[in-house]
């Protein structure tokens, strides 16, 4: 049987984690944030102390890297790298410039790119990330661009970081959230674009709950739910 996916795009901050978990949680389908894969290869490049735009440096770790997921008690999605647990780690500020990094390196890209797929294969998946729709799963029922303005986007993230206790500084998250949706949206593998059957929303002024709704609708139409 073949399974059902949502596909969820758009920038840093747009709140597509949040609510792709709260949306999978209500309409039972797997979750899969894709960053977080992302992240964790930036973060072994971070450890290796390797500069995460030098290409042939990074693709020469790959093959030392086992990068696994898992979904423990908690309901939430743990990454390993080579077998410890780096749920925690991935989050931390610095890695976020390095998965971006990273992530414009086409054997990076190559190399997750069947993982993704497999968990789309074999579960009902709602997939966040930048290229799901166009590039991953692109024949995803339902596809989602998922956007709001940068300063609103750069604020959520702000109060998401002093929510987790790391110290932060809005001009700096602002500047690091245009920083990273220009090198997201300029690279030339996969760079950040609303696929064309995508459906676009816009939370700019919308609160969490108001912006959930908006993709409740609209998996409730597609699906019939
Ligand atoms: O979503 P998150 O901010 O955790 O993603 C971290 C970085 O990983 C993004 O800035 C982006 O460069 C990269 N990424 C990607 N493709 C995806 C998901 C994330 O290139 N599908």
């Amino acid at each position: 049987m073949s399974h059902r996916s949502i596909a969820i795009d758009g920038p840093s901050g747009a709140g597509k984690s949040t609510l792709a978990k709260d949306l999978a949680h209500e309409f039972s389908f797997l979750y899969v944030d894709t960053g977080a894969i992302y992240r964790t290869v930036g973060l072994a490049v971070f450890r290796a102390g390797i500069d995460p735009k030098n290409a042939a440096a990074v693709g020469a770790i790959l093959p030392q890297l086992s990068i696994t997921m898992g979904y423990e008690a908690d309901g939430l999605q743990h990454m390993y790298l080579n077998g410890e647990d780096v749920t925690e780690e991935i989050r931390l500020h610095e890695i976020s410039g390095y998965a971006s990094g990273v992530s414009a390196i086409p054997a990076v890209r190559a190399f997750l790119l069947e993982m993704q797929r497999k968990l789309a294969r074999e579960h009902d998946v709602i997939m966040d990330g930048r290229d799901i729709g166009t590039v991953v799963l692109p024949d995803a029922q339902l596809k989602i661009y998922l956007t709001a303005d940068s300063g609103d986007r750069a604020m959520r993230r702000y109060r998401e970081l002093l929510a987790r206790g790391q110290s932060a500084d809005y001009e700096t998250v602002l500047r690091d959230v245009i920083q990273r949706d220009k090198q997201d949206m300029e690279r030339e593998v996969a760079p950040l674009r609303q696929a064309e059957d995508a459906v676009l929303v816009d939370t700019t002024g919308v609160d969490l709950e108001g912006s959930r709704e908006l993709l409740r609708r609209a998996i409730r139409e597609r699906f019939d739910l």
